[in-house]
C-alpha cells in the first residue's frame, strides 16, 4: 500500500441508541396531569415563582416546591424563532415558530409550538392559547397540545410578561 494514498479524514458511523427517560417525582406528576389534559405548576414557598414544568425545586432560592398550582393554557409569547432549516428527524417540516411561552400564572417560559397563524405576524408579548388533540389521544407528553395558536387579546408589555397576577397567595 502505497504512503501516497490519501488519508481518511472522516467516517460515517451510524449510531442507534435506546433508552429509559426516568422523569423524577415533579416530572411524574407534572406528566400525570398533562395526561388529564391540565397544566400544573409548583409555587416557590420563599419567593413565590410558579415554575413549568415544574422540577421540585425553585432555581433562585434552591428549596424545595411542593405547592402544585393549576395554570391556564394561555400564555404570553416571550420570545420566538422562525425556523427555516429541516432539523434531521424532525417530523416538522420549515417554517415553523418554536417559541419561549409563559402561561398564565406562571413566571417562566416553556418551549412550544405556535401555529394557525401568519408567522411574520407573531411578535413578543402576544397572547397565544393551547390547541389541544382530541383527548382520547393524550399521553403523559406536552405534545397533547398540537401547538399554540393566537387569540384576540392585547399584547402583554414586555416588562409584564411572566409577571402576570399570581393568584391564591392571599390570606
Ligand atoms: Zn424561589
Amino acid at each position: 500500500m502505497s504512503e501516497e494514498q490519501d488519508m481518511i479524514t472522516d467516517i460515517e458511523v451510524p449510531i442507534n441508541l435506546k433508552y429509559n427517560f426516568t422523569a423524577g417525582a415533579a416530572a411524574t406528576r407534572f406528566l400525570t396531569q398533562v395526561k388529564k389534559g391540565v397544566l400544573t405548576g409548583q409555587r416557590c414557598p420563599e419567593c413565590a415563582q410558579v415554575y413549568i414544568p415544574p422540577r421540585g425545586s425553585c432555581p433562585a432560592c434552591g428549596c424545595a416546591t411542593e405547592e402544585e398550582v393549576e395554570l391556564a393554557d394561555k400564555a404570553t409569547v416571550q420570545s420566538f424563532t422562525i425556523v427555516s432549516i429541516p432539523i434531521p428527524n424532525n417530523p416538522i417540516q420549515p417554517p415553523y415558530i418554536i417559541a419561549n411561552l409563559v402561561a398564565d400564572g406562571a413566571n417562566i417560559s416553556f418551549l412550544h409550538l405556535i401555529s394557525e397563524c401568519v408567522n411574520e405576524d407573531v411578535h413578543i408579548g402576544q397572547r397565544v392559547q393551547a390547541e389541544w388533540k382530541p383527548e382520547e389521544e393524550w399521553t403523559h407528553a406536552m405534545d397533547n397540545i398540537r401547538y399554540f395558536k393566537p387569540i384576540d387579546e392585547p399584547t402583554v408589555p414586555v416588562d409584564m410578561i411572566g409577571k402576570l397576577p399570581v393568584t391564591g397567595l392571599e390570606g
